[in-house]
């Protein structure tokens, strides 16, 4: 079964530019390692909007893995629920392969409906791009980053 190129682009994913540069500066800060954090805001309809940005530690401390530690994860989800946002999905770098989910990236993505933002460092300019992951297959999400306000 194939999906056809609409039902590939399920969702729309909106990032502030500020939030997209905590993001950068988090992920330039921890390289050589891979660097992750979540996403929390808000969804409607087929449009997420990324309300906040939790950058976590990646205890796997590691070039070509990550994993995001449990306990920021609780805190994330529990500042998420008092703040009235849901999990969207979550962001890791590539510090040298391309901005496309590895195959243990695909393997690890359970959520169908979680948004992975994976931020490259493998071209001369970093390379940001969203997925979703649904049956192991990787569907790449539009991603908008915009100026507050917009
Ligand atoms: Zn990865």
């Amino acid at each position: 079964m194939s999906a056809s190129p609409e039902e590939a682009g399920k969702f729309r994913v909106r990032l502030k530019v500020s939030d997209y540069e905590a993001i950068l500066g988090h992920a330039r800060a921890e390289l050589p390692n891979e660097a992750c954090g979540l996403l929390g805001g808000r969804l409607d309809g087929d449009v997420k909007t990324v309300e906040k940005v939790y950058l976590t530690s990646n205890v796997d401390a590691s070039r070509e893995h990550f994993s995001i530690d449990p306990r920021e994860q609780l805190a994330a989800v529990k500042d998420m629920r008092a703040n009235g946002l849901v999990p969207l999905g979550n962001f890791h770098s590539h510090p040298e392969s391309p901005a496309r989910p590895s195959k243990e990236d695909i393997h690890l993505a359970h959520d169908p409906n979680a948004s992975y933002l994976i931020l490259s460092f493998a071209e001369e300019n970093p390379v940001i791009k969203a997925f979703r992951v649904e049956n192991e297959i990787p569907y790449q999400e539009t991603l908008e980053i915009e100026q507050a306000g917009e």
